[in-house]
């Protein structure tokens, strides 16, 4: 069917986005309704962002007041929302400062500086090294796209950021062998997000902290989307018994109102003086706002223990369908992030679940991710789980 609206996005849009032809008006808790009146349940959450679901009234509340009040002053001053966020954000991580930003990719850009600066400044010139993993995800500019591991990223782009090296995750020997005194930091998911929802081991990370303590390497932990509550604690980290140098977090952060920040011990984080990094946006009012309203609902009003539940409840149904589909290789993920695995390409099953009224999204070409709004209850657990249910059978 002709929609004006999808013509006239694709003469004016670029197209670096392959976008189903859905166009949405409006969303409440957990479900999105399109132009034509159709609900959807959703199981995407815009890419793991909306953990409070839409039009949530404290979310609208919050940023509304701030919106009467002011939007943005620039970094030339100061703001209380903004210090507000950064104070919380500090205490709930165990870490010290924060930098803040406006999209994923911007945090790991900070984070990267952050490292190198304390490496040049404490270890040398030719401290420069960064060591990522393959198969990881850390955003598109040049930077963030130069630690990702998976090379259909980086086609026609390069020359990409030199003294980037990968391994494999959970191969701790073969970190070992790139580690040398040229070794600025080690940057990790603590589950590769857009790399098929592979979990890093405890153990793993356990040792990789030692080897950054001994060696002084700096620890970054990408958490943009298994940050800000998703895992079931407001950082993967603190379910692994392994804190980072410096985590990046963006995604949920500000329920769809653009931000990201780094958080970092102060032994780095002093290395940002004045001068070394800017964003003019970054820390702003109203994403700010947000920040303060998602930070509260996770933390104060009891959301987290909710992911915690709701999360176990929807990795228990996810193994009951690998009990009765062969189809499904494997079950893996943490709270509110999981995939499942097939033996075969999932797009058909994600269009003909969207056909349904079910949004998932998928994670590499065989495995379906499962990141709903932080709110859902195990009854719209069980309404998304019966849909491809169906689906499954039917193929
Ligand atoms: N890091 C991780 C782990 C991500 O999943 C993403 C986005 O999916 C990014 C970084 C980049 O974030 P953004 O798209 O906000 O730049």
């Amino acid at each position: 069917m002709e929609n004006n609206t999808i013509n006239k996005g694709n003469q004016y849009i670029m197209s670096s986005y392959a976008r189903f032809p859905i166009v949405f008006d409006k969303g409440e808790g957990v479900y999105l309704y399109d132009t034509n009146g159709k609900k959807y349940i959703d199981f995407v959450a815009g890419i793991a962002v909306n953990c409070l679901g839409y039009a949530n009234a404290e979310f609208i509340q919050g940023v509304t007041d701030q919106l009467h009040k002011l939007n943005h002053v620039s970094n030339l001053y100061w703001i209380e929302p903004a210090v507000e966020v950064a104070e919380k954000l500090a205490q709930y991580s165990g870490l010290d400062q924060v930098f803040f930003c406006n999209s994923g990719a911007e945090s790991i850009e900070a984070a990267l500086k952050l490292s190198r600066i304390y490496s040049q400044k404490n270890k040398g010139e030719d401290c420069y090294e960064i060591i990522s993993m393959n198969q990881s995800f850390h955003g598109r500019t040049m930077g963030a796209l130069s630690l990702t591991g998976q090379e259909k990223y980086h086609e026609n782009l390069k020359p990409l950021l030199t003294g980037v090296k990968r391994v494999q995750i959970n191969d701790f020997e073969s970190l070992q062998s790139q580690v040398s005194e040229k070794t600025s930091a080690i940057i990790i998911e603590p589950i590769q997000g857009e790399g098929g929802i592979n979990p890093v081991d405890k153990t793993y990370l356990q040792k990789v902290r030692e080897l950054c303590d001994d060696k002084d390497i700096v620890l970054i932990f990408d958490e943009v989307q298994t940050g800000i509550g998703r895992t079931g604690e407001l950082f993967a980290y603190q379910q692994l018994g392994v804190v980072p140098d410096i985590v990046t977090c963006a995604k949920g952060l500000g329920n769809g109102i653009p931000i990201g920040a780094i958080i970092a011990k102060k032994k780095f984080s002093k290395e940002f003086t004045p001068g070394t990094h800017a964003s003019t946006f970054g820390g702003n009012g109203i994403a700010c706002s947000a920040a303060k309203v998602v930070l509260d609902q996770l933390m104060e009003k009891g959301l987290l223990q909710g992911v915690k539940e709701s999360g176990e409840y929807l990795r228990s149904k996810l193994e009951k369908l690998k009990e009765k589909f062969e189809l499904i290789e494997d079950v893996r993920g943490m709270g509110l992030i999981q995939g499942i695995q097939l033996k075969t390409p999932v797009i058909n099953i994600v269009l003909a679940c969207m056909e349904k009224g079910l949004l998932l999204v998928s994670s590499g070409a065989n495995v379906i991710r499962f990141v709903p709004p932080l709110i859902i209850t195990k009854e719209q657990i069980d309404e998304g789980i019966s849909i491809l249910e169906t689906v499954m059978e039917e193929i």
